[in-house]
């Protein structure tokens, strides 16, 4: 199929997106990298009347350490992030999960924003900012403010983001030298989106963990971060009994919609198999 006629303007400042999106609401939408846009227009799932292309904007670009994150910006491409240095030392977890995001052509336009602000469910990105405690930047008529990752995805393919935000940047905390993290997903075929995922990061205190972020992809509308898990494990020496215990709490507090080809039992069992072959790599590091 091919896309709707639409209006094309590709503005220059973050203050021109902000007024056509003012102007033309809910008519209009931001264009990033296309590689889940472009596919919307075409199937006819979404038709606006205008897109704003954001890609001209420097200022939305850039990986930096500022104080005491680390910034990435929206336009911050997704091969930019698995080939940062800053991101390799700073929020290591990035690096592992960015070979899971498709395929080389993708990585290469696909974007941060584009990818946190889409909201998929079973995308690395957005469980990976959950995982990692981040906040998104939204700037929008009233100025800017910092949304938390923990109140950033509200509903499947939705956000805190207003319709007259743009999502500017994200803000990670810088990992320390007692960081530790975990990254892991099955997927049917390298590049398919994710049956099943998990990102995790904690401060690693002698043999165990504490503040651990526990987060699951593709089980429910948002990525999901896993509780009452995190405190069963939180202090507790990571022995097989205590990991037993964590596989089947994991299990029991999710309830996962089924795809096309899992029922929701095969991806419950599929996240406990995650956590388990994870686990023990925090105890032996
Ligand atoms: C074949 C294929 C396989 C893929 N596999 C995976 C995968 O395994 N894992 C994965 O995570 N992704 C996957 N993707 C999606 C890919 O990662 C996209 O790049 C990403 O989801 C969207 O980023 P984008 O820059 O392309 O956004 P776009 O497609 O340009 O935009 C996506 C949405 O976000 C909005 N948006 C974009 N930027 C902003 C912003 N700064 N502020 C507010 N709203 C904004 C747009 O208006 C639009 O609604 C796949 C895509 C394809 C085509």
């Amino acid at each position: 199929m091919k896309a709707a006629a639409f209006d094309y303007v590709k503005p220059a400042s973050i203050d021109q997106v902000l007024a056509l999106l003012q102007e033309h609401g809910d008519d209009a939408r931001l264009l990033a990298g296309g590689q889940t846009l472009m596919a919307t227009l075409n199937m006819r799932l979404s038709e606006p009347q205008l897109l704003i292309d954001i890609t001209g904007i420097e200022s939305l670009r850039g990986i930096s350490v500022q104080d005491n994150v680390l910034r990435i910006g929206a336009l911050a491409t997704h091969t930019d992030i698995e080939l940062s240095a800053l991101v390799a030392r700073h929020a290591p977890l990035l690096k592992t999960a960015a070979p899971h995001i498709a395929h080389r052509a993708i990585r290469n336009s696909g974007t941060w924003g584009g990818s946190i602000a889409y909201a998929d469910p079973a995308a690395e990105w957005p469980a990976c900012l959950l995982a990692l405690g981040g906040t998104v930047i939204a700037r929008g008529p009233k100025g800017e403010r910092r949304i938390a990752a923990d109140d950033f995805f509200t509903g499947l393919y939705s956000t805190a983001l207003q319709p007259d935000e743009l999502l500017i940047a994200s803000e990670i905390p810088l990992a320390g030298a007692d960081h530790w993290f975990g990254f892991s997903e099955l997927a049917r075929r390298h590049g398919d989106y994710a049956i099943v995922g998990l990102a995790a990061t904690a401060r690693r205190e002698g043999a165990v963990l504490r503040n651990l972020r526990i987060v699951l992809m593709g089980v429910d509308a948002t990525p999901v971060r896993t509780r009452q898990t995190e405190t069963l494990l939180e202090g507790k020496a990571l022995d097989l009994a205590t990991v037993t215990q964590a596989v089947a709490s994991l299990r029991s507090e999710i309830d996962p919609p089924p795809d096309l080809t899992n029922t929701p039992q095969t991806k419950r069992h599929l996240a406990g198999v995650l956590l388990q072959r994870m686990l023990p790599t925090a105890a032996s590091a």
